[in-house]
C-alpha cells in the first residue's frame, strides 16, 4: 500500500512524472500481456535517436491502439506524429496485408529514423510517411480526394489539435473513430486559466468535440510509465 501511495515524482528533468506503483502495474502487465517483438522493441528504444525521446505510446498503449483497430475493422489509419514509427508499426500490423496507414512527420530527423524501424517490421509496403508540417499534409491529403479513413490518431503537437479535428473530419465518414492522445496533461487539462499552449490546445479541441452534434465522446484517463496523462476517443455518428 505504501508503494501506491508514494509521491509523484515531480522533478522538472523527468518528462514524465511518475510513481513507481504506476511503473511496475505497467510492466508488469506489459510482461503478462503484450507481445513485443524485436522490431517493435527496437522501434521504441530508438526513439532515443529522435528529436523527442520517450514520447511514444507506451507498450500496452500501442496494443490498445491496435485493439481498436480490430475492434472497429478499421483498414485505413491516419496518423498525426509519427516519431520513430512505434504506433505506426503497431497500426500497420493490425490493420493487416491489405490496410494502409499514412502518418504525417515533420522532422526529417524522426522521418529516418521511422522509415528504418518501419521497414524492419515488415510493414514498409502499408505505410506511407508524410514529411513536413501535418496540417499541410493533411490538406494535401484532402485535395488528393483520398478514401476515407477509418481511425485517426492524433499525436503531433498538441496546440494545433483543433487544426488537426478538423482536418480528421473531412477526412472520415460516419462511424469512424479519432483518438486523440495526451489529453490530460498531469492534470493541466483542468485548469482554465492555463497559458500552456499544449493545454490549451486540447482544451480547443474539447470544446469543438462537445460543440459538435454528430460527434460522441469519452475520455479515458491513465497512469504509467508514460506519467498521468489520457486519450479522448471521439466517434463520428
Ligand atoms: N505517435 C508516436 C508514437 O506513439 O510512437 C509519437 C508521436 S510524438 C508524441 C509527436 C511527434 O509529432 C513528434 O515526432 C514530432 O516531431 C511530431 N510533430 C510535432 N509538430 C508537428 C507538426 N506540426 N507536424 C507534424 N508532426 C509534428
Amino acid at each position: 500500500m505504501s508503494e501506491i501511495t508514494a509521491p509523484v515524482d515531480v522533478t522538472p528533468v523527468n518528462r514524465y512524472p511518475t510513481a513507481p506503483a504506476w511503473q511496475a502495474v505497467d510492466d508488469y502487465f506489459a510482461k503478462a500481456l503484450v507481445e513485443e517483438d524485436m522490431a517493435l522493441v527496437a522501434a521504441r528504444e530508438s526513439g532515443q535517436e529522435t528529436t523527442m525521446p520517450n514520447a511514444e505510446v507506451a507498450p500496452n498503449q500501442g496494443a490498445f491502439l491496435a485493439m481498436l483497430v480490430q475492434l472497429c475493422g478499421a483498414k485505413r489509419v491516419l496518423e498525426f506524429g509519427t516519431l520513430a514509427g512505434y504506433s505506426t508499426i503497431w497500426f500497420a500490423r493490425s490493420v493487416g496485408a491489405n490496410g494502409r496507414v499514412v502518418t504525417l512527420e515533420l522532422e526529417p530527423q524522426n522521418v529516418a529514423v521511422a522509415r528504418a524501424n518501419i521497414a524492419r517490421a515488415g510493414v514498409a509496403d502499408r505505410v506511407r510517411i508524410m514529411e513536413g508540417p501535418a496540417a499541410e499534409s493533411a490538406r494535401e491529403l484532402i485535395n488528393e480526394d483520398t478514401e476515407p479513413f477509418d481511425l485517426i490518431f492524433i499525436d503531433a503537437d498538441k496546440p494545433s489539435n483543433p487544426t488537426y479535428l478538423e482536418a480528421a473530419l473531412q477526412l472520415t465518414g460516419p462511424g469512424a473513430l479519432i483518438v486523440i492522445d495526451n489529453v490530460v496533461r498531469n492534470g493541466g487539462v483542468a485548469d482554465d486559466a492555463s497559458q500552456d499552449g499544449s493545454v490549451r490546445g486540447v482544451r480547443a479541441v474539447v470544446d469543438a468535440i462537445a460543440a459538435n452534434p454528430d460527434l460522441t465522446a469519452t475520455v479515458l484517463q491513465t497512469v504509467g510509465v508514460k506519467g498521468w496523462d489520457g486519450f479522448i476517443l471521439v466517434r463520428r455518428c
